[in-house]
C-alpha cells in the first residue's frame, strides 16, 4: 500500500490512467492539455454533471472504493438514459486526502471504467488534487440522433405514467443501514441494500423505447419518485394522479417497511436515488412499451395518468384521494420538503 503523497501526483495519474479503457471516437485522450473527440456526424450532444463526496453520497462504511467509483458512473449514465441518448465519452475531477491509499484510489476508478466501459463510455481525461474530503465530479458526455432527445417538459394530460423498476428500494436500505447498523448487512436485506449500492441505468430500455415514439417526457429518479414526478409536472405544466394498487407487490420493500415501521407507499414516493425512468408515454403506446420492457428483461409498470394541472399531483389508494405530499430529497435541506 502506498499513500498519494508516497508516490506523488504524476505516478498517481499514471496508475489511473493504466486502468481505464479505451472508449470509442476518442482522437486525443487522456495526457494531454485536453481530450479531443470525434462526434458523429448529424448528431447533437446531450451533458450531464454528478458529484460524489465521501460521507455525504457514498459512505465507506457501506461502499467498497469500486461499488463507489460504479454507482458514480451510474448516477450519470442514468441521466444520459433519461434524455434517450448515447454515452460517450466523461472526463473526472478527484480531490483526495494526501494520506489516501492509491490502490483505493485505483479500485474506485476501476469500478467507475468499467460502468462507463460496459456503457461503450469511456473516461478521456481529468485532474487530480489534495483535499480533505474525498469528491469525485464526473461530466459525461452523450449523444443523440437531432430532436430525439427525451426532455421533462413533453408530458401532456391523457398520457400514462410508467416506471421501471421498483422504486424506493435504494431510500429503503439507506434508512435501514441507519437503522439497524451491522444488521442490515444480513442477507434478509440484500435486494433492498443492491438497489442503494449496486443500481443499474437504464440505457438499454430507453435504447429500446426511444424509437417506438411514444414516450413524450422522462426523467430518471434520483431524489424519489414523487419529488421527480413534480419535476416533470412543473416542466410539462400538467397534473397527475398515481394509482397505488397499480403498483407491483414488492416483498422485499414491504419487509423494508415493516422493519422501519414506515408505510411501504411512503417508501415508494418519498427520498430514493433508484435511477429508475419515470416516463410519460402515450396511451396507444402502452402495448409496445410493455413488450419492449419484457424483451429487456426490465419491469415497467404503468401507475397512473398525467392530468390537467389545476388536479394537482394525487395519489389514489384505500382510503380515496388525497394530494401528495413530500416532494423528494432536496441537497440544500438534506431532508424530505
Ligand atoms: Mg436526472
Amino acid at each position: 500500500m502506498s499513500t498519494l503523497a508516497e508516490l506523488g501526483e504524476f505516478e498517481v495519474i499514471q496508475r489511473l490512467r493504466a486502468v481505464r479503457s479505451p472508449a470509442p471516437g476518442v482522437i486525443v485522450g487522456a495526457g494531454d492539455d485536453a481530450a479531443v473527440t470525434h462526434p458523429r456526424d448529424g448528431f447533437d450532444l446531450v451533458t450531464t454533471a454528478d458529484c460524489f463526496i465521501e460521507g455525504t453520497h457514498f459512505l465507506p462504511d457501506w461502499f467498497t472504493a469500486r461499488e463507489a467509483g460504479r454507482r458514480l458512473a451510474t448516477a450519470n449514465l442514468s441521466d444520459i438514459a433519461a434524455m434517450a441518448a448515447t454515452p460517450r465519452w466523461a472526463v473526472e475531477s478527484i480531490g483526495a486526502p494526501a494520506d489516501r491509499s492509491v490502490e483505493w484510489l485505483e479500485q474506485f476508478e476501476r469500478g467507475l471504467d468499467e460502468a462507463l466501459f460496459a456503457a461503450e463510455a469511456g473516461l478521456v481525461g481529468g485532474n487530480i488534487t489534495a483535499c480533505p474530503t474525498a469528491f469525485f465530479c464526473l461530466t459525461l458526455v452523450g449523444d443523440v440522433a437531432p430532436g430525439a432527445a427525451w426532455s421533462r417538459d413533453g408530458a401532456r394530460a391523457g398520457d400514462l405514467l410508467a416506471v421501471s423498476g421498483m422504486p424506493g428500494r435504494a431510500g429503503a436500505a439507506v434508512r435501514l443501514a441507519a437503522a439497524l447498523g451491522d444488521r442490515a448487512r444480513d442477507p434478509l436485506w440484500r435486494d433492498v441494500l443492491r438497489a442503494w449500492i449496486a443500481p443499474t441505468a437504464r440505457l438499454e430500455l430507453a435504447r429500446r423505447l426511444a424509437p417506438l415514439g411514444v414516450v413524450s417526457a422522462a426523467i430518471d429518479l434520483s431524489d424519489g419518485l414523487a419529488g421527480d414526478l413534480g419535476h416533470v409536472c412543473r416542466a410539462s405544466a400538467v397534473g397527475a394522479e398515481i394509482d397505488m394498487a397499480a403498483w407491483p407487490e414488492d416483498p422485499h420493500l414491504e419487509r423494508a417497511a415493516r422493519e422501519l415501521g414506515a408505510a411501504p407507499d411512503d417508501l415508494r414516493l418519498g427520498p430514493s436515488d433508484d435511477y429508475e425512468l419515470l416516463l410519460a408515454v402515450a396511451p396507444e403506446g402502452r402495448e409496445a412499451c410493455e413488450r419492449v420492457a419484457r424483451d429487456a428483461g426490465v419491469p415497467l409498470h404503468f401507475i397512473g395518468r398525467f392530468t390537467d394541472a389545476a388536479a394537482g399531483i394525487t395519489k389514489i389508494d384505500g382510503s380515496g384521494r388525497r394530494p401528495l405530499g413530500g416532494a423528494g430529497y432536496d441537497h440544500f435541506a438534506q431532508s424530505e420538503s
